[in-house]
């Protein structure tokens, strides 16, 4: 079993990961970062990203955290294949337990172990996703201008999804399983006085049904949940919004997290209140939820992390200088 060191220990590779290690390299950190089941995070299951600044024309998902994984290696960052399974942030340094066996040590540690779309776990949805299916309006919503789409939920993210789709799709149709909604009330207000808006009362999804010619969505069969009626429901495309669980199962009664588990930062900072351990990415945000959001904050946890470092070395050499 290796002990690996460094300066600079990040956890999770995503857009956030990679974009701490890009800034902590450059800082001269030696960073590690700990990949995770999931190497290059939630754009690796995505197909085009128009939304990305910097290209004019689409990209795609897994090709954009690839340029990030090379940009961060070139300047000087360790990627290494594990997954974090225990960690100590008692400090002032912090270690992590692969499970691998390794240890992993770093004088600061940035969490970035990202957030993952909760799914309705029917046939064919897996089998559709990127071809119709998806979890992120804001993402993939511009794809079906002048079409017509489906939200399944009946939260906040569902009515927000729903709202949103309005600037594409003429025609939304909101899914929800009961007859009343859990969303805010100004929201619901928002929702029903649209007219680009229907919803559909207690219906559950039975499964996704793809188009026999060219695979992709072709509709949702829906399962009625007061009478069990079956039923189809032609829509070209479909999102579902019945939430998102982030990854902080690690940091449970070592780290404050907020109500629905998401890590509590100081606001407008990555710091999280045990000082040298920082947060970034959908880990902490559970309102933007970007790739561009996710490497900005990437970003700021490097260069907080390296203040961080800095102010410490210097308040040491004060001492030991006082000391003679
Ligand atoms: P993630 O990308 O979720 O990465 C988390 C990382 O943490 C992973 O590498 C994982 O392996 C690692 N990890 C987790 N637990 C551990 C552990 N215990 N040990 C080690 N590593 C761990 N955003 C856009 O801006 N534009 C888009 O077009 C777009 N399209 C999307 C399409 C889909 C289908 C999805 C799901 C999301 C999309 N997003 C898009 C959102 C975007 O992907 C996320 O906001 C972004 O990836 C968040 O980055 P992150 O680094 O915080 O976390
Ligand atoms: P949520 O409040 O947990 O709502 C999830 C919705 O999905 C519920 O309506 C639930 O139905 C439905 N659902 C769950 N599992 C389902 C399944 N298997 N099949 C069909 N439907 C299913 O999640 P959220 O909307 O993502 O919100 C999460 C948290 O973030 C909330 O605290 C919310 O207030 C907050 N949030 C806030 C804002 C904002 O302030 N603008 C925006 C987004 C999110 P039931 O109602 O029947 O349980």
């Amino acid at each position: 079993m290796t002990e690996h060191t460094t300066r600079m220990l990040i956890v999770g590779s995503g857009p956030a990961g990679l974009t701490a290690a890009i800034y902590g390299a450059r800082a001269g950190l030696q960073p590690i970062v700990v990949q995770g089941l999931q190497p290059g995070g939630q754009l690796t299951i995505t197909t085009d990203v128009e939304n990305y600044p910097g290209f004019r024309d689409v990209i795609q998902g897994p090709w954009l955290v690839q340029e990030m994984e090379a940009q961060a290696v070139h300047v000087g960052t360790r990627m290494l294949w594990d997954t974090i399974v225990e960690i100590d942030l008692t400090g002032p340094r912090f270690t992590a337990i692969g499970d691998s066996g390794d240890t992993y040590v770093g004088d600061t540690l940035v969490i970035a172990t990202g957030a993952q779309a909760k799914w309705l776990g029917v046939p064919g949805e897996h089998e559709l996703g990127g071809k119709g299916v998806s979890a992120c309006a804001t993402c993939d919503g511009f794809f079906y201008r002048g079409k017509k789409v489906v939200v399944i939920g009946g939260g906040n993210t569902a009515v927000e999804e729903a709202l949103y789709l309005t600037n594409h799709s003429h025609d939304v149709t909101l899914i929800h399983r009961r007859d009343s909604l859990r969303a805010e009330k100004i929201l619901q207000d928002r929702l029903f006085a649209h007219t680009g808006i229907t919803v559909l009362w207690n219906k559950g999804i039975d499964h996704f049904v793809a188009h026999p010619e060219d695979g992709h969505l072709k509709g949702v069969k829906l399962i009625d949940t007061i009478t069990g009626e079956h039923s189809l429901y032609e829509t070209d495309g479909a999102f579902v919004a019945i939430g998102h669980a982030p990854a902080t199962e690690l940091f449970k009664g070592k780290l404050e997290l907020d109500a629905n588990g998401y890590i509590v930062v100081e606001p407008g900072t990555p710091k999280t209140a045990i000082p040298g351990v920082f947060a970034c990415g959908d880990v902490m945000d559970h309102t933007y939820r970007q790739a561009v959001t996710a490497a900005g904050t990437g970003c700021m946890a490097a260069l907080d992390a390296e203040r961080y470092l800095a102010e410490r070395e210097y308040l040491a050499e004060k001492a030991a200088f006082a000391e003679g």
